[in-house]
């Protein structure tokens, strides 16, 4: 894939632009404008409520699809809302309506898309050029739906890896984000007009500092803190023309990013210059205060232009427009949010672009192409971090009598995570159409190899298997449902200086210790290892885990995050066609004492950077 020419800083205030904008502006009551700034669900709001209410956007959620989750389905559906959005009379101006997904490792939402590796697996590739070509196919197999806009990269840097979305994080480090973010919107947007999709870099801010890494908690750390390690990434991203910011769900000791004036207004819009649009996060207003009223009023003045309120979107749109009729809200807000949805329309070509089922990429045969499956296989390839290799096993010959184990051996759902069809990711190949899961690619080279049945290794003999290759590891979670916390009391501690409240979903488990949250790996392995049989392990995860005992057991250890649909990118690696090298961007833990009483912070085995090579091993 060829790519775009690099830009210096891209300005995103233009005087032509914005006298147009003027003119816009002077014509549209004060409905007109609050319609612009509310973003339903779309399942929640139909074409005629879009011109009715003057809406200005809509998302889909992550996992609701319409129809049949086909590319001509997503151009279908925003075919009708664009088309009630252009309509025009006496009371209703034609604006392009934005609509938005969470394209976050490809067009992760719509059937047959080629799914990326999570962030996590690409910090470790350490590849500012891969990121861009990633986010270049990910802007055309969301533009193939007939979409606008994707709520990505998210640029948190995790710091306690018990939080659900440490997989969303490229590093705990802010220097990777911060070689990544830029390329990658510029990968997203190019020069937008009918080739790129609107970015949203998300979420603004410290989202990866949370105290015992509760989604969506207190980042309770300095102002020195949060600035050095949260922000870096936001930097180059916001120079390089990114449209649009999140806000995210947690607090900053103590007050919610939702109502903080300082963090969005002051820092963001004054000191960074980010004149695009601010998005709220899923309800993100809600927690503010449990008077609905109250959590509008915070929302508007700390500085949120757009508002991701996808049920209560009417209720939103009576209350902002009693705010301003009370003057608790100033008409001069609305008018810069407003101002600010228009730009990011304008600049995204949207008041240029036909319908969506007439623009360019529409369909294209571009969407799950093996030009894109291709660039996400280098991706596995490079993503793959190897911690041990005892004794050389690897690489393997492929003409080596293998057995391939472990729950995750063939399974492209447990390959993509989270965010993959479903908000909480799938189970099985069936779903995820094309691509390969690991066994797939496996059997594909070496002819030798043989599927264990039930995925324990039960039948592993020393006459009949050189060598046994388990896939073991996480099952799919997404958000908060990912978290590893012990019990509730962590959640909100007895002195919470949280103001508003917490939405606290159900944690995915206890530990971070692989060997007790899921048993059935470790078995799988010994299983194996018993027969005198010599085992490589991949681990499949969301974040580094603490496998003490399977690194005690096997002989090479292969850490492959969440690779997405390409498994061959494993194969590639395994059978020596081409080298490891991803590096830690996360350190790996091992067991400590106390580790629940130490708030995560577990004895480091393997630091940051650390990633053998069949060069250097
Ligand atoms: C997540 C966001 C996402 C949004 C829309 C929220 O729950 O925090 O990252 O963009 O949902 O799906």
């Amino acid at each position: 894939m060829k790519l775009l020419k690099r830009t210096r800083s891209v300005a995103i205030i233009d005087s032509a632009l914005e006298a147009k904008i003027d003119r816009l502006l002077a014509q549209m009551n004060l409905k007109q404008k609050v319609g612009q700034l509310t973003q339903p669900e779309r399942n929640s709001c139909s074409p005629e409520d879009i011109k009715t209410y003057h809406i200005g956007s809509v998302l889909s959620g992550a996992g609701l699809a319409p129809g049949d989750n086909r590319p001509a389905d997503w151009i279908k559906v925003n075919d009708a809302y664009w088309a009630a959005s252009m309509e025009k009379d006496l009371d209703h101006l034609a604006i392009p309506i934005i609509y938005g997904l969470d394209a976050v490792h490809g067009n992760n939402n719509v059937l047959g898309a080629t799914i990326f590796p999570h962030n996590i697996g690409l910090g470790a590739a350490r590849d500012p050029d891969l990121l861009e070509r990633i986010a270049q196919a990910t802007a055309r197999e969301v533009l193939a739906t007939g979409l606008d806009w994707t709520f990505a990269p998210t640029l948190a840097v995790a710091q306690n890896i018990h939080w659900g979305r440490t997989y969303e994080s490229y590093s705990e480090d802010p220097k990777i984000g911060s070689t990544y973010s830029a390329p990658f919107v510029r990968g997203l947007q190019g020069s937008l007009g009918d080739g790129g999709v609107v970015a949203c870099v998300k979420h603004w801010l410290g989202d990866g500092g949370t105290t015992h890494g509760v989604d969506g908690g207190d980042t309770n750390i300095s102002m020195s803190e949060l600035r050095d390690s949260h922000m870096p990434p936001y930097i180059p991203a916001i120079k390089q023309g990114a449209l649009t910011v999140m806000v995210s769900f947690n607090s900053w000791s103590g007050d919610k990013c939702h109502g903080h004036k300082y963090l969005i207004s002051e820092v963001l819009k004054g000191e960074l210059g980010f004149n695009g649009l601010v998005i709220s996060d899923w309800d993100g207003i809600d927690y503010l205060s449990e008077n609905y009223y109250e959590a509008v009023g915070m929302a508007i003045n700390a500085g949120i232009d757009m508002f991701m309120v996808p049920e209560r979107w009417l209720e939103f749109i009576e209350t902002a427009l009693a705010h301003v009729s009370a003057g608790t809200v100033a008409q001069s807000r609305i008018d810069d949010a407003v101002r600010r949805v228009l730009r990011v329309k304008y600049l995204a070509g949207l008041f240029d672009k036909p319908r969506p089922s007439r623009r360019r990429w529409s369909n294209s045969e571009d969407f799950g192409s093996q030009l894109h499956r291709d660039v996400a296989r280098e991706a596995v390839r490079k993503s793959l971090v190897l911690l041990q290799n005892r004794g050389g096993i690897l690489p393997l010959d492929k003409s080596t009598k293998i057995l391939v184990a472990g729950k995750a051996a063939n399974n492209r759902g447990l390959q993509c995570g989270g965010y993959t069809i479903a908000w909480q990711g799938v189970d099985g190949n069936q779903i995820i159409e094309g691509g390969t899961s690991i066994w797939e690619a496996i059997t594909q080279v070496a002819p030798n190899a043989e599927l264990s049945e039930n995925g324990l290794g039960i039948e592993a003999d020393k006459t009949i298997h050189d060598v046994g290759i388990v896939v073991v590891g996480e099952r799919p979670y997404a958000e908060g449902m990912g978290d590893i916390r012990v019990s509730d009391d962590v959640i909100v501690e007895t002195d919470s200086q949280i103001l508003g409240s917490l939405r606290v979903l159900e944690p995915y488990g206890e530990t971070l210790e692989l060997a007790k949250s899921h048993t059935e790996d470790l078995q799988a392995i010994k299983n194996i290892t018993r027969k005198g049989i010599p085992v490589v392990v991949i681990v499949l995860s969301g974040r580094p885990l603490i496998t003490d005992q399977e690194l005690a057991e096997t002989s090479a250890f292969v850490v492959a995050w969440l690779p997405g649909s390409e498994g061959s990118g494993v194969s590639d690696v395994l059978f020596g066609d081409y080298d490891f090298q991803g590096k830690l961007s996360f350190s790996w833990p091992s067991k400590a004492r106390n580790i629940e009483a130490s708030g995560g912070h577990n004895r480091v085995l393997f630091p940051v950077g650390y990633g053998l090579s069949y060069a250097k091993p």
